[in-house]
């Protein structure tokens, strides 16, 4: 009855849950941080089964075929390939996010972002103007866009491929007409007003990035974390535009580094921009800030009458 009885077991197939096992212990052998997590989801794509699929038959044989992949997943992993990478999406404010070499892999911490963003906007339902600078993958703008139905946004990238798998992903996520996608150096090519002005710029000092986790420093695109020098390029450029994008009650939310957000907002505060707030990761970092025009500031400033000689 069983194939077993008319052919000699293949010695190494092997069932989904021993194979579950194998990857996870070569996985913590390799010194990976979640081995067990890990394992769980290469096993899963690389059988392109469900959690209920390999709960309802862990007996089943692995085919040739899985087993081939697996085994190529297990050995990208091994040399510190991103788990996110190796399956080509990672999920953001609960939508999946499909990557390429020219994006960034979207992290949790940057949902702060998004939750700053939202928190500071006086209305949802307003029809806003958005954009996204260094969009990657378009998970800033998309998840924005979706809690924002009355919204529409732009993603500037200088990564042609960025840019494309951007307009995807919010094609995917149910936002592409609402979303159009650019392949600019910064706001180049743009002009404002917009209300809403974010960015998750490279923000890493161009010395520090050498010295990233494998995982960030050689499967990240260096030009999605390098920040130049004091890993603040990126803002005194964005900074510097903010009088011509913003619209009047317009904002700025940037991601920013752990330890950047005296700096940033003493550059904002140079150009006329307050610190609305700072806000914190889920590990307790500085990781957004949000800015707003200060009151005083413009460029259509008029010196009183009476100050003149
Ligand atoms: N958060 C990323 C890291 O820690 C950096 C992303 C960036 O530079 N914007 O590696």
């Amino acid at each position: 009855m069983s194939r077993d009885s008319t052919s000699p077991p293949d010695p190494a197939s092997i069932t989904r849950a021993q194979a579950l096992a194998r990857l996870r212990h070569s996985l913590a052998e390799g010194g990976i941080e979640n081995p067990a997590l890990d394992a769980r989801l290469l096993l899963l794509a690389a059988l392109g089964i469900s959690p209920a699929e390999l709960v309802m038959r862990p007996e089943a044989l692995l085919t040739e075929r899985e087993a081939e992949i697996l085994a190529d997943f297990a050995r990208r992993r091994l040399a510190r390939e991103p788990v996110a990478r190796i399956l080509g999406e990672r999920e953001f404010w609960g939508m999946p996010f499909r990557l390429s070499a020219d994006t960034l892999v979207p992290r949790p911490d940057t949902e702060t972002v998004i939750e700053t963003a939202l928190a500071l906007l006086p209305d949802r339902q307003a029809p806003l103007r958005i954009v996204d600078f260094g969009t990657g993958s378009g998970a800033i703008l998309t998840a924005l866009l979706h809690e924002l139905p009355r919204a529409w946004g732009i993603g500037v990238d200088l990564a042609e491929g960025a840019a494309r798998m951007a307009r995807e992903n919010a094609r995917a996520n149910g936002v592409g007409d609402r979303a159009s996608f650019v392949v600019g150096n910064w706001a180049d090519c743009l002009k404002g007003p917009f209300e809403l002005v974010v960015s998750n710029p490279p923000y890493i000092a161009s010395e520090v990035v050498g010295t990233l986790d494998r995982e960030v420093r050689e499967h990240d695109p260096r030009l999605a974390l390098d920040g130049g020098p004091d890993g603040l390029e990126p803002y005194r450029v964005l900074l510097g535009e903010a009088d011509r994008l913003l619209a009047p009650d317009g904002l700025m939310v940037f991601e920013i580094g752990y330890d950047q957000g005296e700096s940033v907002s003493h550059l904002a505060a140079a150009s006329g921009l307050e610190t609305l707030r700072l806000a914190h990761d889920l590990s307790g970092n500085t990781r957004c800030i949000a800015l707003k025009r200060t009151r005083s500031h413009g460029r259509t400033f008029s010196v009183p009458a009476g100050d003149k000689d």
